[in-house]
């Protein structure tokens, strides 16, 4: 469905997501990992993109995902700087909340000026029909007040939230589990000055994809409107989250596939804000210049945490700065971290989603290999080998799959 948006997406004059000129903010390119004669799909054109002042968006329908026109098929040519985005990046459902207002905004500005807003929460007027809002992927109602109304099951809703823990899950969690094409979502309200806290409980397991299909995606910055972070495979994300304002929304959305699900505990707090596990971003104060030749090079920093636990899902970086006035190379380099297979789900018996996808015609080398459920599992595009993560081509590679 969503590959044809993206290519109505071309038609309406819309440009990949990563060409926009803000793009470096947020996604590093790996231009030594792309097909060479797709490198100029990767550029950032600054001249010829207007964003009319819409925020980037990881999980727009023009945006390439993880491993786009990758050389080796499995090397990351689209590096998110914050990890916690790595697997929304390269979604084809369907045009985001963002693809639209950005249609909406070149084709259809004035339609509802003469109107006053009612719509909440980011909604604007639908310019086909000024009376009507339209909402941010999660929330629903006449004004965008309240969550969006669920999808084949009976789930979602608004939680107040007190200093008490509450607790809210995906369909049918844990056992049977969720089906395919659900949609739940909750709006979740602190207390007045208050955040939101978030914490995933129990156990965890989604269809494993580079990019999540089945997921559950946490919207916890000050800008509903964006998509947020979305979670699938089968490490549950050990850090508590914190929005940064009284408002989040947790989505959950099955379009494949029958797994566990998600459980979280939810409550108003006043930690800080707390998204990110292993920050990417590259440090902006410059070493100070200290040498005229070019190319000395400072050692390079500690790596960063990684960003999952087990089972090569993860990603973790490390930065370096540049000693002299000019250097070439690169100032920061990722790698994969925590290979050790992700332990054997006891909830495994119905994981049927792999199943299900290799009788279609979907099913791919990596679809086999996480298949059976006796054994420990990895992250596409790694298999297991006796308990340990590797890529099928070549072991040696995988510690290090970028370097200078
Ligand atoms: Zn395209």
């Amino acid at each position: 469905m969503g590959v044809i948006e993206h290519e109505i997406g071309h038609a309406l004059g819309l440009w990949h997501e990563q060409s926009r000129p803000d793009a470096l903010g947020y996604v590093t390119i790996e231009r030594d990992f792309i097909l060479p004669s797709y490198i100029s799909d990767f550029l950032q054109r600054d001249d010829e993109i207007d964003t009319l002042g819409i925020p980037y968006d990881l999980g727009s329908v023009m945006h390439y995902g993880s491993t786009a026109f990758s050389v080796d098929q499995k090397s990351k040519t689209v590096v998110t700087r914050d990890s916690l985005y790595q697997q929304t990046i390269g979604q084809r459902e369907k045009l985001s909340f963002y693809d639209v207002a950005t249609i909406n905004a070149a084709y259809c500005k004035d339609e509802c000026k003469s109107e006053k807003t009612k719509c909440e929460n980011g909604g604007y007027m639908r310019p086909s029909k000024c009376a009507e809002c339209l909402c941010p992927d999660g929330l629903g109602g006449d004004k965008c007040e309240k969550n969006e109304a669920p999808k084949n099951a009976e789930c979602g809703g608004i939680l107040e939230l007190t200093e008490e823990w509450k607790t809210l899950e995906s369909p049918n969690y844990p056992d049977p589990g969720y089906e395919a094409d659900q949609k739940c979502s909750w709006l979740l309200k602190a207390q007045k000055g208050k955040r939101v806290e978030i914490e995933f409980i129990e156990d965890f397991s989604f269809l494993c994809t580079s990019t999540c299909v089945d997921f559950v995606e946490l919207k916890i910055s000050d800008d509903l409107r964006n998509t947020g972070f979305r979670f699938c495979c089968y490490d549950k994300p050990e850090t508590s989250f914190v929005s940064q304002t009284d408002t989040a929304i947790i989505i959950f959305r099955s379009q494949l596939s029958t797994d566990i699900g998600f459980k979280v505990q939810v409550k108003s707090t006043d930690a800080e804000p707390r998204t990110t596990i292993a920050p990417t971003i590259i440090t902006t104060t410059m070493a100070p210049v200290t040498v005229d030749t070019p190319n000395v090079w400072a050692d390079w920093g500690e790596w960063s945490m990684c960003s999952r636990t087990c089972g090569g899902c993860g990603i973790r970086s490390r930065v370096r700065s540049c000693r002299s006035k000019k250097c070439e190379g690169r100032r920061q380099e990722f790698g994969t971290c925590n290979l050790k297979a992700c332990p054997v789900d006891k909830h495994c018996a119905k994981l049927l989603s792999n199943n299900r996808l290799c009788n279609g015609k979907v099913c791919t080398k990596n679809d086999i290999a996480i298949s059976s459920c006796d054994a420990p599992q990895c992250c596409p595009p790694f298999v297991n080998v006796d308990g340990m993560c590797q890529s099928d081509q070549d072991a040696q590679h995988d510690e290090l799959w970028l370097s200078i």
